[in-house]
């Protein structure tokens, strides 16, 4: 089975949250209110358990690559349709107790709602803040990937809605090697500060939800050097042992010494 991921691209976003809807339509969600969040035109602000895709409206006061922006000012206005990252180490999986969270075929994670018991260890061990708990039935919700569909052999709903196709579906080393080329053309065309966000040097492992971002990962809410908990557990259980060798030692030179 192939290994499928999203690559989604700001540079050709246009804002319309398409993927949103259709991302709520497939999945039954509910909305999450029509007001506005005072971050530009953002109105959901943030992934949670009922959005599965945000659109992030990022407005900057720095060039746009050669943009003309028609103020004194430098301005850069730009959106990204964020997603749960399908973490190749997901720090999600690892902490569930219950083993309601599982690695699929397509290489992405998975929540079974009906083995989840609501413990939310998954919310804290997640280190992109993805995954969230529904007040109404206490349960762990995030991006499905969209399995019911792969499984059908349709591409997921964000990807099918976008326009523009500012996210793109497919399998994941083809999809790599496409957002390399991209980076390199907008370089090429003047944004400089053009990069792929893929945080394979981590203890994540690398993503099935690859970004072409402009500038920093912080800009974006993305972490810069994104780490799973577990990668402590080895420093935890060191220092536990050497405490435990300490008292040991400590009990034997009272009674002996
Ligand atoms: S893949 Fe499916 S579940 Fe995930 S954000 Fe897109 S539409 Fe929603
Ligand atoms: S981004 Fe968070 S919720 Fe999504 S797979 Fe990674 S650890 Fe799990």
């Amino acid at each position: 089975m192939a290994i499928s991921a999203f690559l989604t691209d700001p540079s050709i976003c246009i804002g319309c949250k398409a993927c949103e809807v259709a991302c709520k339509e497939w999945n039954q969600l509910p909305d999450d209110g029509f007001e506005w969040s005072g971050q530009s035109y953002d109105n959901t602000r943030a992934l949670g358990a009922s959005t599965w895709r945000h659109v992030l409206f990022l407005e900057q006061p720095q060039p746009l690559g050669a943009q003309i922006t028609g103020t004194p000012e430098p301005f850069r206005w730009q959106f990204l349709s964020d997603v749960c990252k399908h973490c190749a180490n997901a720090g999600c999986l690892e902490a569930c107790p219950t083993g309601a969270i599982l690695r699929t075929e397509f290489g992405s994670v998975f929540v079974q709602p009906d083995v989840c018991n609501g413990c939310g260890y998954c919310i804290v061990s997640c280190p992109f803040g993805v995954i969230d708990r529904n007040e109404q039935e206490g349960l762990a919700f995030k991006c499905t990937f969209c399995y019911d569909r792969q499984v059908a052999g349709l591409i997921p709903a964000c990807a099918k809605a976008c326009p523009t196709q500012s996210i793109q579906f497919g399998e994941i080393s083809e999809l790599r090697e496409r957002a390399g080329a991209r980076v390199q053309l907008l370089q090429e065309r003047g944004y400089a500060d053009a990069r792929v966000y893929d945080p394979r040097e981590t203890s994540v492992g690398g993503i099935h939800a690859l970004f072409v971002i402009l500038g920093r990962p912080e800009d974006y809410n993305f972490p810069p050097a994104p780490e799973i908990p577990t990668v402590h557990l080895k420093t935890a259980w060191t220092y536990a042992l050497a405490s435990a060798a300490v008292l040991l030692l400590t009990v034997f030179g009272a009674f002996f010494l």
